[in-house]
């Protein structure tokens, strides 16, 4: 629906708290408690007589069927913590919003298809003979629907974004000795295309799921099922790199900023990457479980922490904003001011004087004006013909993208050349100072 997540959160909160129509949102938890069987009865039982015209039937085919049966895989005490998986309540909701019905549909499909059976296909892999050519198609055939059936066709393409050809796609049963008919023949030239950026949905996936980024074996195990985050604070992390910008939102993808960037290259540099990585978060997790089986106390792990956090602060000291270590460029294209070298550094290209290893004679720019930044080869044609562009991809400070030329111009008050935005308009009237003469034209009517 292209809800955020922290619209989502509140709408959830408002289906618990307001129409008590849905169990505790803020929970990660997937069982439900074993002594749970008869309530959920009742509520299929309320499904089934709501009303709700898509869903009802698939509750009453349920009960017909006695589908609501004791499982280990959804009645687990082991697996229930504070709170269990969100359902929906016995209770029928009355006066959603809109998007509240929506958010609450999504949860009784998905409550309802967890108690029917599995849908089972046929794994198939086709030869089509055209003439003396064969074909290989694999995928699937569907055989019997079970939960799908709640789903209707969405359910189909469970292979996400599944493009003809794919693996693992639905294929058209045939019948035996079925013949071919080709109707065209095209050859196409396709390109491989870079992943997808994240969305709101699919990061959130990925911080759930981080855990398997991680090699190591026992911090993997310690960090099943806890991912980054919790279920309570993912929508707000990512709110917070959204307010702090190091992220922007395009529709709905997920855009990293220069800044975003930056803080890569900072950590790098100061070789401190781990504040990076999903591993700090595993070892944590599993230090913290060491620590709830009596194995590690709690004295240990502090004194862990504090010398972690001194290391890491005193990393940051060693290096002033320029001298932040990294794999950095060096231009051919000399210094316009002086004829130095001009070399990038962690935050501008600037220039190192003659020899490229001293202070310069001024002349810097920023890598990344107006949050888009440079290709070296772009800082090199940038420095070597003084003008650039048009360039995309720049960002105002309220985050409206932009076109963009630029020039370097020299300065007499800084006595040295500076980066410049040029955007071509009205250069005349700016330069000669003149008003634009309306003598000669026709009125278009009175102001409204
Ligand atoms: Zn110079």
């Amino acid at each position: 629906f292209g809800f955020s997540a922290k619209t989502t959160l509140q709408l959830a909160q408002s289906l618990y708290e307001r129409h008590k129509a849905l169990t505790y949102p803020r929970t990660d938890s997937r069982a439900l408690p074993e002594d749970y069987l008869g309530t959920v009865k009742q509520t299929f039982e309320m499904l089934a007589d709501s009303g709700m015209g898509h869903l009802a039937p698939h509750a009453q085919t349920a009960l017909d069927n006695h589908y609501i049966r004791p499982s280990k895989r959804i009645f687990d005490n082991s697996k229930v913590s504070d709170h269990f998986a969100i359902i929906p309540t016995p209770q029928k909701p009355h006066g959603l919003s809109e998007a509240e019905q929506k958010l609450y549909d999504l949860v009784v499909r998905r409550f309802i298809a967890v108690f029917f059976p599995s849908a089972e296909f046929m794994v198939t892999t086709r030869i089509s003979k055209v003439l003396n050519h064969h074909f290989k198609t694999e995928g699937k055939v569907l055989v019997k629907p079970g939960w799908m059936a709640v789903y209707g066709k969405e359910a189909a393409e469970d292979v996400e974004g599944a493009k003809d050809g794919d693996k693992g796609q639905n294929l058209v049963p045939v019948r035996e000795g079925e013949t071919v008919r080709t109707e065209s023949v095209e050859a196409k030239g396709l390109k491989t295309r870079p992943p997808a950026r994240y969305s709101e949905a699919t990061l959130l996936g990925a911080m759930e799921g981080a855990g398997k980024l991680v090699d190591d074996d026992e911090l993997r195990e310690a960090m099943q099922e806890k991912g980054l985050g919790t279920p309570a604070t993912r929508a707000a992390i990512i709110e917070g790199l959204l307010t702090e910008k190091y992220l922007l939102r395009e529709g709905r993808e997920l855009i990293p900023t220069a800044k975003a960037f930056q803080l890569m290259t900072l950590l790098r540099g100061l070789a401190v990457e781990e504040l990076s990585k999903p591993e700090l978060t595993g070892e944590w997790e599993y230090k913290l479980a060491q620590m709830e089986q009596g194995k590690l106390s709690r004295e240990a792990f502090m004194t862990q922490i504090a010398a972690m956090t001194e290391r890491l602060v005193k990393k940051a000291k060693e290096y002033d904003r320029d001298t932040v270590p990294g794999n950095y460029a060096t231009l051919q294209a000399p210094c316009p001011n002086c004829g130095g070298v001009v070399k990038e550094n962690y935050r501008r290209y600037t220039c190192c004087g003659a020899d490229g290893n001293s202070e310069g004679c001024g002349f810097s720019f920023t890598k990344s004006p107006a949050g888009r930044t440079f290709e070296v080869a772009e800082a090199e044609a940038f420095v070597r013909d003084r003008h650039i562009g048009p360039l995309d991809g720049f960002r105002s400070k309220a985050g409206w993208p932009f076109v963009a030329e630029m020039t370097l111009k020299y300065s007499d008050e800084d006595k040295n050349w500076k980066l410049e935005f040029d955007f071509g308009d009205d250069k005349n009237a700016e330069e000669t100072g003149e008003l634009v003469d309306f003598a000669g034209q026709e009125s278009l009517g009175a102001c409204p």
